[in-house]
């Protein structure tokens, strides 16, 4: 029997942000198109494929963890196992060279259209393999080009159900954060066309989606021709039927009044912004590559919450970067507490391979600073998130309800209000979509609790 038809059952495992997951959708749809089926254990499939994320250094870690412990579930079952997104195309060469590391083909974030053929090759065994150039010392199969075209625009991705679908509108990044490796990972930035967009958002109202979130590693630098991210905004808050639409992430130097304003006067466009800080120090801000200093990320701040009071507001941070002084980071404390964030993802500094920090500094922050810089922002961090959502005790709000969870015998429901906090409610057979009003009763830093009111 032709072993390309029986080897066709796909476990897909993705690590990392949003586009990741995206991206794990489309990889869905190609490969179902061709055929492969997925299946829901590791033990169960003929191609296992882990979907990296390159990001911070644990994230690698996790990746070389994950595939040594598949090998070791599998007991000796044979399974080919495939290396995809950021990993595959920053650290192609590790993984190419490493004997240690029991993979059998890597395909970067721009390469998934050919993956079927890949898989083909891979599985029809050496001999097959496509050309793959140069120096795969292994003779692994490998295809880790990065294009300056490829958005997937005609593919739709094979989504599993949920209220909220997210729609790539731009991929790649031309920022050179000093830290990051998402330029290197992921290339250079390009955006849909905003008609692709648009059919898109159509589709998935149709599918009963009633929840967006527009993607980009620095989305809001979205433009194609004249349509820029506050156009493309109001293109998709025309779609009927979606009643809400996010986006992430937004980088501050592209943050415009108009976006503001739209946030401020588009009732579908959902008052919250995920709006990285990385850093509350202008020094640190400059040699990190951020393009706005401490002063002007209050500034915007400030008129974000001018224009749009009820704004919810979290960020991203990074402490240990090198050369960050203690009273340094006592900027990064003092800009907490002015703007006091919803939520913040706070992370100590890894080198990242490539970059130009990585190049220009020593990693030089010791380890028991860093944490010790993390503690004491997390616990700010824990204050705020608390006070953040104490204050919204008594409002009435609507949420969109995403999860029905029965726990010994009580049914609660769970949804996100506008400003994307996880609200839970005493379940009344509620159906996971729908729209309810309900009034705050209690908060915790992570969560609020509320009552619907009758209507
Ligand atoms: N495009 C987004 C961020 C993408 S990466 C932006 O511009 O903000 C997600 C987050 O990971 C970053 O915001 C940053 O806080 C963190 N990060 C990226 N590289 C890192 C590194 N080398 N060490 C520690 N954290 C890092
Ligand atoms: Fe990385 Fe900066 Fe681009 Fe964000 S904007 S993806 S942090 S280079």
């Amino acid at each position: 029997m032709n072993k390309e038809v029986t080897l066709n059952k796909i476990f897909l495992r993705t690590f990392g942000c949003q586009m990741n997951e995206y991206d794990s959708e489309l990889v869905r749809s190609i490969l179902e198109a061709a055929r492969y089926v997925f299946v829901d254990q590791e033990t169960e499939a003929d191609i296992i494929l882990l979907n990296t994320c390159a990001v911070r250094e644990n994230a690698n870690r996790k990746v070389h963890g994950a595939v040594h412990a598949i090998r070791h579930k599998l007991n000796g079952k044979p399974a080919f196992i495939g290396v995809l997104g950021c990993i595959a195309s920053h650290l192609k060469e590790e993984l190419l060279r490493d004997r240690n590391f029991p993979i059998d083909f890597i395909a970067g974030p721009d390469s998934y259209r050919q993956l079927p053929e890949l898989i083909k090759s891979v599985v029809a065994g050496p001999g097959a393999c496509p050309d793959t150039g140069d120096d795969d010392k292994k003779g692994q199969p490998h295809l880790v080009d990065l294009s300056d075209f490829e958005t997937y625009e005609d593919i739709y991705p094979s989504r599993q159900e949920g209220v909220n679908a997210w729609i790539a509108v731009m991929r790649g990044c031309n920022n050179f954060c000093s830290f990051c490796v998402v330029p290197y990972a992921r290339g250079r930035e390009r955006s849909r066309a905003p008609g692709g967009v648009v059919a898109e958002a159509r589709h998935l109202s149709a599918d009963g989606y009633k929840q967006v979130t527009l993607l980009g590693q620095n989305v809001n630098s979205y433009h194609f021709g004249q349509t820029d991210f506050c156009d493309l905004l109001g293109m998709v808050s025309e779609v009927d039927g979606i009643e809400r639409i996010r986006f992430t992430s937004p980088h501050p130097k592209d943050t415009s009044n108009t976006l503001i304003e739209v946030m401020a006067i588009n009732p579908k466009v959902c008052k919250h912004i995920h709006f990285p800080l990385q850093s509350g120090n202008s020094r640190i801000l400059q040699i990190m590559n951020r393009s706005y200093t401490k002063e002007r990320y209050l500034e915007i701040v400030d008129h974000m919450r001018a224009q749009c009071p009820d704004i919810a507001i979290t960020t991203d941070i990074i402490i240990g970067f090198p050369t960050e002084t203690d009273e340094e980071f006592e900027d990064t404390v003092e800009v907490m507490k002015k703007v006091e964030f919803d939520s913040a993802f706070i992370f100590k500094y890894s080198p990242r391979k490539g970059t130009l920090a990585e190049k220009k500094y020593l990693d030089d922050v010791p380890e028991e600073k860093k944490t010790e810089r993390i503690v004491t922002l997390n616990k700010i961090q824990m204050d705020h998130s608390l006070k953040r959502n104490e204050a919204m005790i008594g409002q009435t709000v609507p949420i969109l309800i995403e999860r029905i969870k029965k726990e010994e015998g009580v049914s609660t429901a769970a949804g996100r209000s506008d400003g994307n906090k996880l609200v839970v409610v005493p379940d009344q057979n509620y159906q996971i979509g729908d729209f309810l009003t309900v009034t705050v009763m209690s908060a915790s830093p992570h969560l609020l609790r509320a009552e619907a009111i009758d209507e």
